[in-house]
């Protein structure tokens, strides 16, 4: 029995991940980080060592097109398809042609889950998974090894053939409690040079997730929605010990750890820490975390353990904004003294801002800008406010108006859907881009861009620009 795992390809924008946002994928610009699909080799992983044979496409990475996906696996039996927000028309093709070959196809990811309906109507056969891969797949590899009944799957929603009814099977547990459990993704399927971090220097990049969930339930973030709130982890020998075969077996020398809130438990991140610095690893790493979970003790472990990055959500740095949205930071004066740890460390700082969340106005978003100057963070990505399926966002954007599919189909963090009262479109997007610009076109700092990432720098600045151009028209 062969079985294929497919991240399929996205054509409308330069760059599209579906790992990040929890799952339900962003876009970002062309030269932009590149990562590979985690949870589908994950599933890979789980799958070959159930004796199964497996193959791995990663159709975004590579370049091709729907069409040419199935000449590559004409010899699988079924096929997972890891499938994103903004992507689903063109994902639901691939699904249609795949089912159309005689192929059994299973969809993963959040978006999967809260598209379901949606999806067993335009793709008629195809299996939907409500829950993540790597807790639903062993059923799945039991249903065609030992032939366990379909309906005895956990989380699964499917049209059976013979009674023409929707089955929604028991989804009392649809996460992976035990991340310790599962065995390291299958990265010996991967092209690895493929994929690129922030920067030119973070190659060759590995990514790997050491903990899920986030009990902070933030209004905005998909990531308690897909992982659920528990914080879940490894432990730190665990950790080592997949950094080493990262290193020592693969070859990598940068690793981009994808866990929503990495430095949950600080005992563990130092005992992680002197592992690395006692084995000698020759490894740098970044990581995401929040102001709140970090202090100069942990981040000194971390910058001599070869931590050379750690992506904060900050969100927003009007006070007002921050109480309600951001106090996962501790605050702003925490925000301001552990940004400067981190550059006296040598650990590179780079902020999320979210622009237009509730209650936001051109003052807020002023307001937000001088302390991004003040602060002055290595990097900085700033998107619109998102309603993703379950967040309260979501909800409220629901409660004003009648969410279309369109409206869902064009989920991104880079379209713009929730407009706080008293802000345009128009405004909001302006705000955006001058959000980079005050930060970056500091003439100091432009020049100090063009001297460290040279070919970073042009390639964003100059797609910001065009995209900034092409809304404006379309506005
Ligand atoms: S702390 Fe970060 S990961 Fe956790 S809910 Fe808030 S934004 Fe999401």
């Amino acid at each position: 029995m062969n079985l294929a795992f497919i991240n399929p390809g996205y054509k409308k924008y330069g760059n599209y991940n579906r790992d990040v946002m929890g799952g339900f994928g962003a876009v970002s610009t062309k030269g932009d980080i590149k990562i590979p699909p985690l949870g589908l080799l994950y599933g890979a992983s789980i799958a070959l060592e159930k004796g199964f044979e497996c193959k791995f496409i990663d159709a975004e990475a590579e370049k091709l097109e729907n069409n040419e996906i199935y000449p590559k696996i004409k010899d699988c039996n079924a096929a997972f398809i890891n499938l994103g927000a903004a992507s689903l028309s063109s994902d639901i093709k691939l699904i249609n042609q795949l089912i159309g070959n005689g192929l059994e196809v299973y969809t993963t990811g959040p978006s999967a889950r809260f598209y379901k309906r949606f999806l067993i109507k335009e793709a008629s056969g195809v299996n939907v998974l409500n829950g993540e891969l790597e807790f639903i797949l062993p059923f799945i590899l039991d249903y065609y090894k030992t032939n366990l009944e379909k309906n005895k799957i956990p989380s699964l929603t499917y049209l059976d053939k013979e009674s023409g009814e929707t089955i929604e099977t028991d989804n009392s547990k649809s996460f992976v409690e035990d991340l310790e459990s599962l065995p390291f993704p299958a990265r010996q399927l991967l092209k690895k040079n493929l994929y690129r971090g922030f920067y030119p220097h973070e190659r060759p990049l590995a990514t790997a997730q050491t903990s899920r969930g986030c009990p902070f339930n933030c209004v905005y973030c998909p990531y308690p929605i897909s992982q659920g709130r528990r914080w879940r982890s490894i432990s730190h020998k665990r950790m080592l010990e997949e950094a080493k075969i990262l290193k020592e077996e693969f070859g990598y020398r940068y690793i981009l750890y994808r866990d929503a809130l990495f430095t949950n438990n600080k005992e563990r991140t130092i005992d992680f820490c002197e592992g690395i610095i006692e084995s000698n690893l020759d490894l740098k790493w970044r990581c995401e975390t929040a102001f709140s979970k970090v202090d100069t003790e942990t981040l000194s472990f971390m910058a001599k353990a070869g931590c050379s990055g750690i992506n904060f959500g900050l969100e927003s740095a009007d006070p007002n904004q921050m109480k309600q949205y951001a106090m996962k930071t501790g605050g702003l004066d925490r925000v301001f003294k552990i940004t400067k740890t981190c550059k006296e460390l040598g650990i590179e700082v780079l902020f999320f801002i979210i622009l237009g969340l509730p209650g936001e106005t051109l003052k807020t978003i002023k307001k937000t800008q001088e302390t991004i100057v003040k602060l002055n963070p290595d990097h900085l990505i700033v998107s619109s406010a998102t309603p993703y399926p379950g967040t309260k966002i979501f909800e409220l954007m629901k409660s004003q108006k009648e969410i279309a599919m369109d409206d869902l189909k064009s989920i991104n963090s880079f379209d713009t859907h929730y407009l706080p009262e008293g802000l345009s479109k128009e405004e909001l997007k302006r705000e955006i881009f001058n959000t980079y610009k005050k930060l970056y076109f500091q003439p100091k700092r432009f020049f100090k861009e063009l001297l460290v990432h040279p070919s970073w720098f042009v390639g964003n600045c100059s797609q910001a620009v065009y995209n900034y151009v092409k809304l404006r028209k379309k506005n």
